[in-house]
């Protein structure tokens, strides 16, 4: 049984994660969406928060599990018993730094590998805070985001 890892902050999830996690879902047989918690971004949403719209977009996903992690990437990939961690990639400007990561965790744990999924053209653009800017300006994140969390997330971010 392969099993992968997705980490991010999902601060909230997008339709551009919800590409990736489904296309993950469907090459590997478990797939953990793993919801970084990390001090030095200044997160909008808790975790608990981001794990519950993750859990709500990705029910009907039969083999992707939410949960959520602290600390190094491969160690957490090791003892879920992953083979590989899933990473989107937007643009060039993605790459460097997803890069550097993946040379860094292969040195960490030689038996982890890194895999690179391109972003659909339809999502290039998409991140978590230029939802959470359009929203907090009143505009309409509808393209943005999956339909069934939409009006939490406005609700959350009109309510700051
Ligand atoms: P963000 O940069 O939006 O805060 P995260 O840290 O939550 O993203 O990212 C989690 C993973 O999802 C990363 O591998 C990231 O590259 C990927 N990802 C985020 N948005 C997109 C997108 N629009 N298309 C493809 N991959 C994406």
């Amino acid at each position: 049984m392969k099993t992968v890892i997705c980490p991010g902050s999902f601060d909230p999830v997008t339709k551009g994660h919800m590409d990736i996690i489904e296309r993950a879902s469907k090459l590997f047989d478990r797939v953990i969406v793993a919801v970084l918690v990390n001090a030095q971004k200044n997160p909008s949403f808790t975790i608990d928060e981001r794990i519950q719209l993750l859990k709500e977009t990705t029910g009907h996903l039969e083999n992707v599990e939410i949960d959520t992690f602290d600390g190094l990437l491969v160690d957490y990939a090791k003892l879920k018993g992953a083979c590989a961690v899933v990473k989107g990639l937007r643009a060039v400007t993605d790459f460097e730094y997803e890069f550097q990561m993946s040379m860094i965790n292969k040195k960490l744990c030689p038996e982890i590998e890194t895999i690179f999924l391109n972003t659909s053209q339809e999502y290039m653009y998409l991140s978590s805070s230029v939802v959470k800017q359009i929203a907090s300006a009143g505009g309409d994140i509808s393209k943005f985001v999956p339909a069934e969390i939409r009006d939490k997330i406005v609700d959350r971010l009109v309510n700051i």
